[in-house]
Order: C-alpha cells, then sequence, then structure tokens
C-alpha cells in the first residue's frame, strides 16, 4: 500500500462521514503493543485473550486485526448501524486508524473517503471498498 507520511495539506477542517471504508478492504491495522493493551483492557480481557479472538499474525511476524470473513474483508470491530459505521472499540482505537486520513493515506484514499471528498472539493459518492480496491 502507498503511503504519504507528510502532514495534512488542506485548509478545510475534515470531517468523518462514517462511511467506514476505509475499516474494509484491502490491507490491515497492525497494531502496536500500546494498542494491544489498550484494546484488551477496554474489552475486559487478557492481552493473550485479545489477540486469540480478534487478531492474527501476518507473514512479517506483524500481530492484525481479524477481518469479518465477509466479501469486503471488514475490520472485526466495523459495525453499521442506519447507513453509519462505527468501530466497537472506538474508545481505544488502534494508532494507525486514528491517524488515517490526517498522518497517513494511501494514493487513491479520496477515491474512497467521503470526507476526503468533501476536503478536496470533489462530489460526494465515495466508492464502497471491497477486497480488491
Ligand atoms: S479498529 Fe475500528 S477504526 Fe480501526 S479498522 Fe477496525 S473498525 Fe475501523
Ligand atoms: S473513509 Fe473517511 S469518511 Fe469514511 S469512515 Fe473512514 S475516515 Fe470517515
Amino acid at each position: 500500500m502507498a503511503i504519504r507520511p507528510q502532514g495534512w495539506p488542506y485548509k478545510k477542517e475534515f470531517r468523518c462521514h462514517r462511511c467506514g471504508n476505509c475499516c474494509r478492504g484491502e490491507g490491515t491495522v497492525d497494531l502496536t503493543p500500546s494498542d494491544i493493551r489498550r484494546a484488551a483492557k477496554l474489552l475486559d480481557l487478557s492481552r493473550t485473550g485479545f489477540i486469540r479472538n480478534y487478531c492474527i499474525e501476518n507473514e512479517s511476524g506483524d500481530v492484525v486485526l481479524k477481518d469479518q470473513g465477509d466479501e469486503e474483508q471488514s475490520c472485526i470491530f466495523l459495525t453499521e448501524e442506519n447507513g453509519l459505521a462505527g468501530c466497537r472499540i472506538h474508545e481505544a482505537k488502534p494508532e494507525q486508524c486514528s491517524a488515517f486520513p490526517m498522518r497517513w493515506r494511501p494514493r487513491r484514499a479520496a477515491d474512497y473517503c467521503e470526507g476526503m471528498r468533501e476536503v478536496l472539493g470533489l462530489p460526494p459518492g465515495a466508492l464502497r471498498r471491497t477486497i480488491s480496491g
């Protein structure tokens, strides 16, 4: 995934539209030890219990969140109600999630992030992400 590490270049305030597209599709949520500690505490689990229930270890040895096994490869913690996406561990959201899109974003993030489209003056209508998108 192409990452753009530079700061947020847009003057307008970013507003998340809760489309949920950053929580589904290709890519993984890589967890830091602190992410694991905070999420496990929120869910009242031990570190081991949290990893066993919600994570996998990828080929590089990183601990990443599982997906829901659906077509869209939705994050295990993604919820949707009345068309609005939510995160079951919002209060202990992993750093990677909190940093999107202001501190990092894939090259084509504006295709699927409704909030970025607004900031950039693009028409609404973000593409819903799938495994290949
Ligand atoms: S942990 Fe929450 S914010 Fe991060 S990808 Fe999963 S549902 Fe989205
Ligand atoms: S893709 Fe953008 S607008 Fe949609 S939920 Fe993620 S941050 Fe919010």
